[in-house]
């Protein structure tokens, strides 16, 4: 059993619940936390719970305005028209009882995979419950209400003065970090999504860089509605072993949406399982060669949460723990106890079979657009290294 991986988890995570209907639901880091117990993949000893973000942590990025809101949201004492200044209310955020308390708990869940990669206590830490990387400084937006990789991102920067690569491969932009940091040379955003042509939240054009003493250090790669593994597997391979060889980060922290499965009901992209396999691997070696292992991974989206989510989130813990050379059967114990549960019958297997879905009639246009996307969101390192190279 790995001893220097650790799994921050608690069943309070189910508290950051907006309605029944809503389609951000937590159950899906209970199911992936269940999936990697029965299959004894994971130890009492690797489980830390999580603590809750102070009001001082939150302010590193939030505004104190803000934040007094969302307590007031979840007393039940805002006033409509003053709440939907500040995104709650609204039907992708709605107010919902104690509201602070859920979401301080899981950026208190980022930070503490912090503080146990930075205190040396870990190399990885795996933060299912955060990954909310729409929250912007004074506003709630796409089911996140505090931006808790951005919290951490700052308070790795005030605390231990460290340069951070943030890889948000998320079927939607993650637009909330890059903006927050926009300006800053020492925090490098690289975001492989959906285009936002069709899909919230709208941006992550390939011509978002950065601006300031920033520019430059903003990656964006929006592929195009139906893409398929192999393409978005090259376009992520490429630019993340670009961007991390031309930034030399300390450290790595990961977003893991599950969204940009063929499945997702909210997007628009045609993965499958495949690349979930891929994206911890290369985040894992990438981490070693560059940040002496030091990689903290969170969550974020992922709506098909019976059949997505549960198996790509535990690839990452097992990834992280060097358990990845699984496939075959998911555990039966594991499908008897959820199934009746689900609306939709529980995968048997790790991978998808090849047949997940008919074929894609503009695949080789989409494959090419995708490679043009690539080179224009990478000329600018390749340009300067071909400068250095002469
Ligand atoms: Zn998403
Ligand atoms: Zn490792």
């Amino acid at each position: 059993m790995k001893k220097d991986c650790i799994f921050i988890y608690s069943d309070d995570f189910q508290k950051y619940k907006f309605h029944d209907h809503h389609p951000f639901n937590q159950l899906r880091v209970k199911l992936t936390y269940d999936l990697l117990r029965t299959m004894n993949a994971l130890d009492d000893s690797q489980i830390i719970s999580p603590r809750i973000a102070t009001d001082d942590e939150l302010f590193l990025v939030h505004d104190r305005a803000y934040i007094e809101a969302v307590k007031t949201a979840g007393e039940g004492r805002l006033p409509e028209e003053i709440a939907l200044n500040y995104g709650l209310g609204t039907e992708d955020t709605p107010i919902f009882p104690n509201m602070h308390e859920a979401s301080a708990l899981l950026v208190g869940s980022t930070l503490t995979a912090v503080d146990y990669v930075l205190s040396g206590k870990a190399k990885h830490a795996l933060s299912l419950g955060g990954g909310l990387h729409h929250g912007f400084r004074g506003k709630a937006s796409g089911f996140c209400i505090y931006n808790d990789s951005a919290v951490a991102i700052k308070y790795i920067q005030e605390k231990y003065n460290l340069r951070v690569l943030y890889v948000d491969t998320d079927a939607h932009h993650g637009d909330g970090v890059q903006w927050m940091f926009y300006d800053d040379p020492n925090v490098c955003t690289f975001s492989i999504h959906e285009t936002g042509r069709y899909l919230f939240p709208g941006t992550g054009n390939v011509n978002e860089r950065g601006q300031g003493k920033g520019y430059g250090f903003s990656f964006n790669i929006p592929v195009d509605a139906f893409t398929e593994d192999e393409s978005w597997l090259d376009a992520y391979t490429q630019a993340f072993r670009e961007i991390a060889d031309f930034f030399r980060p300390d450290i790595i922290l990961t977003q893991n949406g599950a969204d940009s499965h063929y499945y997702d009901p909210l997007t628009h992209l045609s993965a499958t399982m495949k690349i979930y396999r891929e994206i911890p691997k290369l985040a894992h070696e990438m981490a070693h060669q560059y940040c002496e292992g030091r990689w903290i991974a969170v969550g974020g989206g992922g709506y098909d949460i019976w059949r997505v989510v549960p198996r790509a989130w535990a690839l990452i813990w097992l990834e992280m723990t060097e358990q990845s050379n699984i496939s075959g059967n998911i555990p039966q114990e594991w499908i008897d106890k959820w199934q009746k549960h689900s609306p939709v019958p529980l995968p048997t297997e790790w991978d998808d079979p090849e047949d997940l879905y008919p074929p894609i009639p503009r695949k080789a246009e989409i494959t090419e657009k995708n490679a043009q996307t690539v080179m224009k969101a990478l000329y600018p390192i390749r340009s300067n290294r071909q400068k250095m190279n002469l």
